[in-house]
């Protein structure tokens, strides 16, 4: 076997492992035992951007608040308009926006009007500019107009009464814009969820220190600390704690008193220096600890002191793996947010994928578009789920079903972009 194969197939012959959890029942028993944090903030609509909506927006009149023009031209009667031929108004006053025509349009006039401009009293149609020839203080108006062209009618955007921005919903820069449209200055906001999160090993260095033999830096509390902060909950980096009974218990009640959700990486395997499962049995509770999924089939769940428990592998790819896969869905509905879609697409493989029946795997790939125009992805060489610079040059995951075995070139496979994640 070449070096090439092993590093391309990282895992042993050990994928089928009755005691996993099927991903998907993991991620629903997760989101089951996971219910919105309480406590609302009030706050401006600039400091509103990109937090979760605690409480609906509901328009207080309509938008626009009258008919208005969209385009410039000339306001006119439907009425007066020719069948055929062409017709001469008489130009009587003009209209701009936010300073209105004074006179109510009669039979024979037409009065300039500007974008944005109130329609006067009178006029249901606007013909545009383009489409008139002016004659002094007259216009030149042929055929083939349309009864309310060009005109914006009242709540042609939003009705009074309706609900424009649903509780649950991240703020946007619309949204933003959708509620000052309203007057609305402040929007009522979940308290972002805290998440305390720290890395486990005797191995860890911090970056900036000089490595002893064995050791490696720590490089999960980076990930971890991208992905919490772009999910924009409130996170607390608690640093390394060794491979060591006590210093665990210690952290994990640490922790677990100053955070809704408690985070851990490494430790959480089988080997001899794992413990992060014994702590969590003797300090909290387990809900499951296996899940079948490549990577990061060493996966604890459960609760601890009132906080979420989420025992991440030590794998730094799998660190990223569960925690897009199991722990955001979960740290979304904690922050209030309704069930966010999750984008998955098909594409065509460009090359072959190995991959063993018994696990839900989810392979780093790049997405194109062929010439032919179909959507394509490439898987990255090295799978392991120690290949970082895999993720780091990815740009979605290829999730192949836990019966599914190789996968030919040309096939089409299912595809998460990471544009969905955060
Ligand atoms: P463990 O789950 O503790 O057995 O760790 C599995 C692998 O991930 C080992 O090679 C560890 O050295 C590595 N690892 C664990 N934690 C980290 C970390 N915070 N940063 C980088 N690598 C880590
Ligand atoms: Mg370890």
């Amino acid at each position: 076997m070449s070096a090439d194969h092993i590093e391309a197939c990282p895992s042993c012959d050990d994928d089928f492992d009755p005691i996993s959890l099927d991903c998907a029942e993991a991620l629903a028993r997760v989101l089951a035992a996971t219910s919105p944090v309480t406590g609302t903030q009030t706050l401006p609509l600039r400091d509103a951007l990109d937090r979760v909506l605690a409480a609906p927006v509901v328009a207080g009149f309509d938008v626009p608040g009258e008919a208005n023009s969209a385009m410039d031209g000339y306001a006119v009667r439907a009425a007066d308009l020719p069948a055929d031929g062409t017709l001469r108004l008489q130009i009587v006053d003009t209209s701009f926006a936010g300073r209105p025509a004074m006179r109510a349009l009669g039979p024979g006039e037409t009065i300039r009007i500007m974008t944005g401009a109130v329609l006067p009293a009178g006029a249901d149609t606007v013909v545009m500019q383009e489409h008139v020839t002016v004659e002094g203080d007259r216009i030149v108006v042929g055929s083939g107009h349309r009864a309310g062209q060009n005109v914006r009618l009242p709540g042609e955007d939003v009705r009074r009464g309706a609900t424009v921005l649903a509780a649950g919903k991240r703020l946007t820069p619309a949204d933003l814009g959708l509620a000052a449209s309203l007057n609305v200055a402040e929007l009522v906001v979940h308290r972002r969820p805290r998440v305390a999160f720290f890395s486990t090993g005797d191995e860890l260095k911090p970056v900036g220190s000089t490595l002893g033999p064995g050791e490696i830096y720590d490089s999960n509390r980076y990930t971890l600390f991208g992905m919490l902060t772009r999910l924009g909950v409130e996170c607390q980096d608690l640093g390394v704690v060794g491979d060591d009974r006590a210093a665990l218990a210690a952290a994990f009640a640490e922790a677990a008193s100053r955070a809704d959700a408690v985070i851990t990486s490494g430790g959480v395997s089988v080997g001899e220096a794992d413990y992060t499962r014994d702590t969590l049995v003797a300090l909290g509770s387990v809900a499951f600890w296996r899940v079948a999924m490549k990577p990061g089939r060493p996966l604890a769940f459960g609760h601890l002191n009132g906080a979420l428990f989420f025992g991440l592998p030590g794998n730094p790819v799998s660190v990223m793996a569960t925690f897009y896969q199991i722990v955001q869905p979960a740290l979304e509905k904690l922050a209030g947010l309704g069930a966010p879609a999750r984008v998955v697409v098909k594409a065509r493989t460009t090359t072959g994928l190995r991959k063993r029946p018994g696990r839900v795997d989810f392979q780093r790939g790049r997405l194109a578009t062929n010439p032919q125009g179909e959507l394509c992805v490439t898987p990255l060489g090295k799978q392991g789920s120690g290949v970082l610079s895999s993720m780091s040059e990815a740009d979605c995951f290829v999730i192949l079903p836990m019966t599914s075995g190789d996968v030919a070139a040309g096939e089409l496979v299912d595809v998460q972009p990471f544009f969905g994640l955060v």
